[in-house]
């Protein structure tokens, strides 16, 4: 395995390094981000925030700024925690042991495997989906994977054959196999463990690693009221900070109504329009035709309906969570994606 990973090893900005700030960050990132994509956020947010210093000290909002588009937004909210815990509670310095590591915030085991091992040489197996694929069909191991049970097995196994002195280089190699050689359809003719791999001599190389059955996304249905007027020569809009403990917390977002159960499009309308007279104070807006889209996210299927109303002047109310915002400046404050893709023209 470490001479097929000399030869074949991927090259990437955060391998061979052992800044534990750099390292974490990518590991976070790749949580559920593909590498290509990644990596230029990874680019990004070091040049913003080059040290874990520089993190502590940033606003919330810039950081939730940075990492638009990559989704999941509490990774980045606990990475800005828990840089300002290192410096609030551990004199500025990273964690070096796997029980300091794993204490910060957002960072589950695999993370802090990732972190011990790569940045300082600690004996920690990583279990990723690509060693979860390559190591299931080698021992032919049929425990659904993505529970806590399957994490133990997988690493307690990976840890009676880990390279104690390279921890670094044994795992690396495994993520990396299994991301070039042991992929979803792979080439086993050409694999230097085709001889002892259990799962093609079984001929099971498909059905393996067997997997959760997935619970399926519940559907959502949203109305944002984007109001538009002008002032001076200026375009202005109404928005806010979205509250409450979902993913989006703290990026802006339009008034927004939500339902459950699908409304008709008379529905969507007539609310539109009593919402416009009660919380803004708006008589008889006119709307230009609503723009839809549907976003996909894990486990909530959202089908979003833009309704612009175009007002001759600011509106008389303004409900006390909502900011007049200057559509020329909304790029400096984070979205979520719907949103933003919504501003570009979806
Ligand atoms: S033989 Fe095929 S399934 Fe088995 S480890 Fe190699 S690439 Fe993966």
């Amino acid at each position: 395995m470490d001479s097929w990973y000399s030869d074949c090893g991927r090259s990437l900005p955060w391998r061979g390094i052992e800044d534990p700030y750099r390292i974490w960050l990518s590991e976070i990132i790749l949580q559920q981000t593909r590498v290509e994509q990644g990596r230029d956020y990874y680019h990004r947010f070091l040049d913003a925030f080059p040290t874990v210093e520089a993190l502590a000290a940033a606003e919330e909002e810039q950081v939730l700024r940075l990492w638009q588009g990559l989704g999941y937004y509490s990774r980045a909210r606990n990475m800005h925690a828990a840089a300002r815990y290192i410096i609030e509670q551990c004199g500025g310095r990273f964690p070096s042991t796997y029980e300091g590591i794993r204490a910060l915030k957002g960072v589950g085991r695999y993370t802090a495997a990732a972190i011990a091992s790569f940045a300082f040489r600690l004996p920690y197996p990583v279990v990723d989906g690509n060693v979860y694929r390559f190591i299931s069909r080698l021992h032919n191991i049929t425990t659904p994977i993505g529970t806590d049970a399957a994490y133990g097995e997988f690493e307690a196994l990976l840890l009676k054959q880990m390279d104690r002195r390279r921890p670094d280089r044994f795992n690396a190699a495994l993520m990396d196999f299994g991301a070039l050689q042991c992929t979803p359809r792979p080439d086993c003719g050409g694999c230097p463990f085709a001889d002892e791999c259990a799962a093609l001599r079984l001929g099971v190389v498909e059905q393996r690693p067997v997997k959760m059955l997935k619970v399926s996304p519940k559907d959502c249905w949203m109305l944002y009221l984007d109001l538009r007027w002008r002032e001076a020569g200026r375009e202005f809009t109404v928005m806010h900070p979205r509250e409450g403990k979902g993913i989006w917390r703290g990026l802006w977002q339009f008034p927004l109504l939500e339902w459950q159960e699908e409304p008709s499009r008379r529905c969507l309308a007539e609310t539109a329009t009593e919402h416009l007279g009660e919380a803004f104070g708006v008589a008889e807006p006119r709307f230009l035709p609503p723009q839809e889209a549907l976003h996909k996210l894990t486990h909530r299927t959202l089908h979003a309906c833009f309704f612009r109303a175009e007002l001759p002047s600011a509106p008389p109310l303004l409900p006390p969570n909502m900011h007049i915002v200057e559509v020329d400046r909304i790029n400096n404050i984070p979205l979520p994606r719907l949103i933003d893709r919504y501003l570009r023209g979806l």
